[in-house]
């Protein structure tokens, strides 16, 4: 037992027990023995999705074998704690990638799975639920139970994008996507505001399996600019494999002087001249750089300092860019813009997942310091926004959500919950739901 872990916001909180078995057969015991606990990957949720106050976490980064690996048709299984990065050094020479990738290799398979996370290609390919063909789930009463598409369907829905709160994942079978190199052919495209993004990102999207921007959300004048990065798979180059190792790590908490309007203005201004240099034809980058650019950097999280900061990631449906650019000019004001926004495009692919975030809209995901009551504030009046315009705000980035929130933006929660297992909670979970006792599932066990 240990007590080091902590989400990625790095909010303090009180130190989280941390047991961390070695082999999927501990699991049966170490779940039943315990009033309440949480299946965690690797900590790369920022709030408290994956923190338990009072209880033991069941960390699965040991957990952390390949299962299965058919070469021929690109279907792999793994164990939960197989950490992204770690999936790709074994597919990628194979001709091999995922089919869906967060913005860290750093997360594991299973958090991936209990997220049901998205990437640069929801528009073309949907969230990482729709590749998954099956899961094995551990329940608190010692059941192991399989689920597909199929076979305990309702079960296999609530896992996908259920915050660990159905059980704990114990392996993971996913579809693969072919690749006939490691790189990406990639364009990047300026933009002065948030209506030429929405043009450029609808040109896009038919040609670029891959597409994603930056924006300016500090620069009072200019905020609303950025730049469009469209990429595919290219066809030149070899199959070599990216390392996670970062290049360089930030020792230690910053001071909070550090980060302030002016320090944050000026990186947004030098970011966006670098980046419009690259206007010049296609690059050609590696996977490693184009999709993880922040894993390069070891403890990125510390420049926020020692008391941490929130991201706030959400979304509004296509129809309502003008809620956008009114929740872009509240953050400029605010004088708490990000350091680095991110704007995407979502497509209309639905998630089997239940409490599946993605949905077609124009998704932002921005960080800002903790500043207590300040930060509070500031993300309440962004969610009273995205309620009113019909969005929904990612419970893997947060950490404030209200009940009243969570229950508009995830309407199938009430479905979602008959299939809690009754030792499962997070400290998000508690909040959201306004209970701190789960409620049980239904379905008939198969007992291992
Ligand atoms: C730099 C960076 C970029 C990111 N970019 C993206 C992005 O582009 N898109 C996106 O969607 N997310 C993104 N994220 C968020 C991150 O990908 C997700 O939070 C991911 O789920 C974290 O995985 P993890 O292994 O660290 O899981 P944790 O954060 O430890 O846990 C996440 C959730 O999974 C549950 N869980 C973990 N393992 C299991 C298991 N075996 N069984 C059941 N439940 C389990 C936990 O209870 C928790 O609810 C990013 C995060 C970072 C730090």
């Amino acid at each position: 037992m240990s007590s080091n872990f902590r989400s990625w916001g790095t909010i303090p909180h009180p130190p989280q027990e941390t047991l961390r078995p070695f082999w999927v057969s501990e699991l049966a015991d170490l779940f039943a023995n315990q009033a309440q606990s949480l299946a965690v990957g690797n900590g790369r949720s920022y709030g408290d999705s994956c923190l338990l106050q009072d209880h033991p976490v069941i960390q699965t980064t040991q957990l952390n074998r390949i299962i299965r690996f058919d070469r021929q048709t690109g279907v792999i299984q793994v164990e939960p704690g197989v950490k992204l990065c770690d999936l790709l050094t074994v597919v990628v020479p194979a001709g091999w990638f995922l089919p869906v990738t967060p913005g860290t290799s750093l997360a594991t398979v299973g958090g991936a799975v209990a997220n049901d996370v998205h990437g640069k290609n929801h528009h073309t390919d949907g969230s990482l639920g729709c590749h998954v063909l099956s899961l094995d789930l551990l329940t608190s009463d010692r059941a192991l139970r399989t689920c597909t598409q199929t076979v305990h369907t309702d079960l296999f829905n609530a896992t996908i994008g259920g915050l660990g709160l159905t059980g704990i994942i114990t392996a993971v079978e996913l579809q693969l996507i072919p690749i006939n190199t490691s790189w990406l052919d990639v364009r990047y495209q300026t933009f002065p505001n948030l209506e030429e993004f929405a043009r450029l990102s609808t040109e896009a999207r038919d040609d670029y399996r891959y597409t994603v921007a930056w924006m300016d959300c500090a620069t009072p004048g200019s905020a609303g600019r950025g730049v469009l990065i469209s990429a595919n798979h290219s066809e030149q180059g070899d199959l070599t494999v990216g390392t996670a190792a970062a290049k360089f790590s930030v020792p230690m908490n910053c001071p909070k002087y550090t980060l302030n309007k002016y320090s944050i203005r000026a990186f947004n201004a030098l970011y966006y001249q670098l980046q419009k240099r690259k206007e010049d034809g296609v690059r050609h980058e590696h996977y490693q750089p184009y999709f993880y650019p922040l894993d390069a950097i070891g403890h990125w999280n510390r420049v926020y300092g020692k008391k941490g900061f929130h991201q706030y990631q959400f979304l509004v449906p296509l129809d309502a860019m003008p809620v956008m650019s009114d929740i872009l000019n509240t953050i400029t004001n605010s004088g708490m813009g990000s350091f680095l926004a991110v704007l995407k495009e979502f497509g209309d692919i639905a998630s089997p997942g239940l409490l599946s975030f993605p949905r077609p809209g124009y998704c932002l995901a921005l960080d800002f310091s903790e500043r207590g009551e300040k930060t509070a504030a500031l993300i309440s009046e962004l969610d009273a926004r995205v309620r009113e315009a019909g969005g929904a705000a990612y419970p893997a980035k947060d950490k404030l959500m209200s009940a009243d929130s969570f229950q508009q933006y995830y309407p199938q929660w009430t479905a979602f919950r008959q299939h809690i297992d009754p030792v499962c909670s997070s400290d998000f979970w508690q909040r959201v739901s306004n209970t701190s006792v789960s409620t049980h599932q239904t379905q008939q066990p198969d007992k291992l």
